[in-house]
């Protein structure tokens, strides 16, 4: 593999930048793999990467049916943090943080890495005491959230006017989770794409399945793709608001529900905003990217669904809910709005698991599973290779379902 470096970025000036190879391969698709991944999004692409370098299984394709990076992973609005609430989870999402600090590194591409903090921007004494009581179990792992009060929040965001106390709902504190980061969404994509394809994986895109193929043994043999059968001993989902679609064709049903979830940026400005601004209370979020747009995201649409743009009401809500905070912002232009669809389990945890088909594994329920792809792909490269689920992830198996265990966390996501 090419690396970059400052020098290789010098040399390549010098032939006007003709000479780069291409990040990754466009081999021809074989009929059998040992390993298919569909899905090459962040959790997928991640899942080949630690497959092959943690792993030595190389002989793996990851199945696209549109292009490497096209899907969530190049649609969210880049949060990275580890501020959830149960023992079951804050290990994770700790470790996930952990592997993003030295990702850049890891896979030598420039990720625009950039650990910022998040304000949390609390309203109502209900939000305030979960909050605090999110503190204290984050605190049992090491990660960082700490109460400030309403004038230290007024400092650290001057644009924040609103909230004030003759206000529908009076800023009452502020809680600061040193831990968060942004970063560059569709370069987490491309450098793990590139760091697998270094090892041997293939990568396939415009190939999409249609199904999943079961042997007579039981076991799943392969899947049924627009360019012919694919074989394969092992197959992992990794698709992302689709995992239903795909595992309906072997009669699986999961608890999963597909919804829509949307963001927009302003016009650029100058700097305004240096840490990820959330308001849990009124359903908005907000950062400022390195070209100087306003990134917004705010609460999903209630209805189950597969659309990728944005409702007018949804819109609406998510604009009305930011001015009611940030007043001046009425005179920015918004520039762009998308959506994607994401599913999300009964509980609002992930799932990553085998399933009632051997050989047949699901990675699915992100519904912040931006900051979850360093250690999702990880602990599913993990359970592929050993057929084990990795101490981090099995508390989010399948089998909790079955026996009523929930790890419940809806509280921590802007999910309802
Ligand atoms: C508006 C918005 C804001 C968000 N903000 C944040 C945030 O701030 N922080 C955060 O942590 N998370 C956030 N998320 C969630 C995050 O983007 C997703 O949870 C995460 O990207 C999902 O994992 P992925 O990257 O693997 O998914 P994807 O990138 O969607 O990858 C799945 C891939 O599977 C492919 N696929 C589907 N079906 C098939 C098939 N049959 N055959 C072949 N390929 C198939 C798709 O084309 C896609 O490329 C946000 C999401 C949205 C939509």
């Amino acid at each position: 593999m090419q690396r970059y470096s400052v020098f290789s970025l010098a040399r390549n000036a010098l032939t006007h930048h003709r000479d780069w190879q291409p990040a990754w391969r466009s081999p021809p698709l074989k009929d059998a793999y040992d390993v298919v991944i569909v899905g090459a999004g962040g959790h997928g692409l991640a899942a080949a990467y630690y497959l092959a370098k943690n792993h030595g299984i190389t002989d793996v394709a990851v199945l696209e049916k549109g292009w490497l990076g096209g899907g969530n992973v190049a649609r969210n609005t880049v949060t990275i943090r580890s501020n959830y609430m149960r023992d079951e989870s804050i290990p994770f999402y700790v470790k996930t943080v952990a592997l993003f600090d030295g990702l850049t590194k890891d896979l030598n591409y420039n990720l625009m890495y950039s650990k910022r903090s998040m304000i949390d921007v609390v309203q109502t004494y209900p939000k305030l005491r979960e909050i605090k009581r999110r503190m204290l179990h984050m605190d049992l792992y090491g990660s960082t959230y700490e109460p400030i009060t309403v004038s230290e929040l007024r400092q650290r965001i001057p644009a924040l006017t609103g909230g004030g106390t003759d206000s529908r709902l009076p800023i009452i504190a502020g809680m600061v989770h040193t831990d968060a980061a942004v970063c560059r969404h569709d370069a987490v994509a491309w450098g793990y794409a590139r760091g697998a394809d270094a090892y041997g994986v293939e990568m396939h895109q415009n190939t999409a399945v249609k199904s999943l193929l079961r042997g007579s043994d039981g076991r799943i043999a392969g899947v049924e793709t627009n360019r012919g059968t694919v074989k394969a001993r092992k197959v992992a989902l990794a698709v992302s608001g689709h995992t239903t679609s795909l595992t309906e064709t072997l009669g699986l049903r999961l608890p999963l529900k597909t919804f829509n979830l949307t963001a927009f940026v302003s016009e650029p400005v100058k700097p305004l905003i240096d840490v990820v601004v959330n308001c849990p209370d009124i359903g908005v979020y907000l950062s400022q990217s390195d070209r100087g747009e306003l990134v917004i995201g705010g609460a999903p649409d209630p209805g189950q669904s597969f659309r990728r743009d944005i409702k007018q009401n949804v819109f609406e809500d998510a604009v009305a809910a930011m001015l009611e905070l940030f007043p001046a912002f009425k005179r920015l232009k918004l520039m762009r709005q998308w959506g994607g669809s994401l599913e999300i389990a009964h509980d609002a945890t992930p799932i990553v698991s085998r399933t009632a088909v051997p050989g047949l594994y699901i990675t699915a329920g992100w519904w912040g599973g931006f900051k979850a792809i360093p250690a999702g792909g990880f602990t599913l490269a993990h359970l592929v290779a050993k057929d084990e689920a990795h101490p981090l992830t099995e508390p989010f198996s399948l089998e909790r379902f079955r026996h009523l265990d929930f790890v419940l966390e809806s509280g921590t996501t802007t999910a309802r």
